[in-house]
């Protein structure tokens, strides 16, 4: 038994029948990443004896009986470098933020240590999560594990690596505008953006606080209902999380039935620029669901084309906002530096105090942090916040008015999560704009607010390529019905016998 491959549910099997400890488990993880990481490069900081700590103390808690239905404990995952983690190192994958330590835990991290979590490490991302492909973080690009060539998607890519090369069993990332679905797309993993507010945000490193939402990949639908159960709720840091109650999703997975289920097919997403080898397999999944009894139905989200360019505005004007805060002597550097113990990994050692004052602005933030900080503030500007920001709101308003109508026809919204399958490292370099069309399918939900999941379901052979690529299909839900959306997919899923898609097929 290879234990990294497993899922979170085989594995906490394993870890309850004393088949394997989590030690053991753990050790087989971080043996993954040592064997692979040097070329897929998921990992920005590698928690290896916080990890095999954390471990023993999950072993201890098994054999003492305590905690049985906890599935979660000793179970080893990745967090993205843009969720705070106290005492070690956080850098949003950025330099201005290159030695930073938290002095707290993100409220989502305190949910997983009680859960007993193993984490292995930081992984890498899009400097401030801001982009498609990781090739915007300041330190190095992440490699897609199925085609080193080509990018792991992002902003999230390193959750998504490290995921689809099993070097953890699950990662906890953010989206914001795409940047679980997408990468979890690309690297053929299930990625899940819960409705705004259904996960605190306290702790994240914001990048656009109206639309940020920490979220969860995973190898299948039903480990990813398992966390999202953990992690929903109510959180006094968070004013803006949500006091909903917080299903059992994997409770509700059990009834199989997806019987009268309304899927929505809108019109608007299955345009002429989408690849015809994605195009036919979310055709291909929507036939399947239709044969389990689910109802086909063709709707319309009018204002979809306006989704790329009001989120556009919207964002760098939230961005630059937040990142005003990075001012180059608050943030950079920390006394707590100095005691720390984990092993930095790919990142430089500490740096002197003066060394660190350099990391101003002006050095300290990339080129597409700068892009996004200039659009944002023109866009605010008195005189042109009219035009602009106010317009964008105003569109954003229509964009979420298309979900609600469409949801009194439809419990659900089947898309593509992508145009393309994941393109090759470098290949936008030149047109930054190309990247922001790589989101025409994910930011209308994320300025909606309304939760999607990313699920495999097929592959494509890329154009300029030899290696059969994954595809991913999006299910979009209603505000709070995660628990809908995870069905579906989990009946996509259980039907095409594929537990674990792409990690079988490798
Ligand atoms: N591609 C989007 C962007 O660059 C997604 C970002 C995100 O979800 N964090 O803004």
């Amino acid at each position: 038994m290879v234990l990294n491959k497993l899922t979170i549910a085989q594995a906490s099997e394993g870890l309850r029948n004393k088949t394997f400890s989590s030690v053991e488990l753990t050790k087989a993880c971080l043996s993954e990443i040592k064997k692979t990481d040097d070329k897929i490069k998921s990992f920005i900081t590698i928690t290896e004896n916080y990890a095999l700590l954390q471990a023993e103390k999950a072993d201890q808690k098994i054999k003492n009986g305590d905690e049985k239905n906890n599935l979660l404990l000793g179970i080893p995952c990745s967090i993205k470098d843009v969720i705070l983690t106290k005492n070690i190192l956080t850098t949003a994958a950025s330099n201005i933020l290159k030695n930073y330590i938290p002095p707290y835990d993100a409220t989502l991290i305190l949910k997983l240590k009680k859960q007993g979590m193993v984490m292995l490490g930081k992984v890498n991302c899009d400097a401030f999560a801001h982009g498609a492909s990781t090739e915007n973080s300041d330190f190095f690009t992440t490699h897609n594990p199925w085609d080193l060539e080509r990018v792991p998607g992002g902003s999230s890519g390193g959750s998504a690596s490290s995921v689809a090369s099993n070097q953890c069993l699950y990662s906890i990332g953010t989206d914001t505008g795409g940047s679980i679905r997408q990468p979890a797309a690309f690297c053929g993993v299930v990625g899940l953006k819960p409705t705004y507010g259904r996960i605190s945000r306290s702790g994240l490193i914001s990048m656009t606080s109206s639309t940020d939402c920490p979220s969860i990949m995973a190898k299948n639908v039903s480990d990813t209902a398992l966390i999202l159960k953990e992690l929903a709720g109510k959180d006094k840091l968070d004013a803006t999380s949500s006091g909903q109650k917080v299903d059992d999703y994997s409770e509700f997975l059990k009834n199989e039935n997806i019987k009268g289920l309304k899927i929505g097919v809108p019109k608007e997403y299955f345009i002429k620029e989408l690849n015809s080898d994605i195009k036919n397999a979310v055709q291909n999944a929507i036939k399947k669901l239709e044969k389990l009894g689910a109802e086909i139905i063709e709707i319309s989200l009018p204002h979809t084309k306006y989704a790329v360019p009001t989120y556009y505005i919207i964002t760098p004007s939230e961005v630059s906002s937040n990142l005003a805060r990075f001012d180059g002597i608050k943030y950079g550097y920390s006394e707590v530096c100095k005691v720390e113990s984990y092993k930095v990994h790919k990142v430089d050692e500490v740096k002197s105090l003066e060394e660190v004052y350099l990391e101003s602005r002006a050095n300290g933030f990339g080129s597409e942090a700068k892009r996004r900080i200039i659009l944002g503030t023109y866009a605010l500007s008195s005189g042109y916040y009219d035009a602009y920001y106010l317009q964008a709101q105003k569109v954003r308003t229509l964009i979420k008015k298309d979900f609600d109508d469409a949801f009194q026809k439809v419990d659900v919204i089947i898309t593509p999560t992508s145009p393309n399958v994941a393109f090759k490292i470098g290949e936008h370099n030149d047109n930054p704009l190309e990247l922001y069309l790589e989101d025409i399918f994910l930011s209308a939900a994320s300025l909606a607010g309304v939760p999607a999941i990313s699920i495999p379901c097929g592959f494509a052979k890329p154009k300029d390529g030899k290696i059969e690529m994954p595809i991913g299909m999006q299910i979009i839900g209603k505000h709070f019905d995660e628990k809908t959306i995870l069905k579906i997919a989990k009946a996509y899923e259980r039907n095409i016998n594929n537990i674990n898609l792409c990690i079988q097929k490798k």
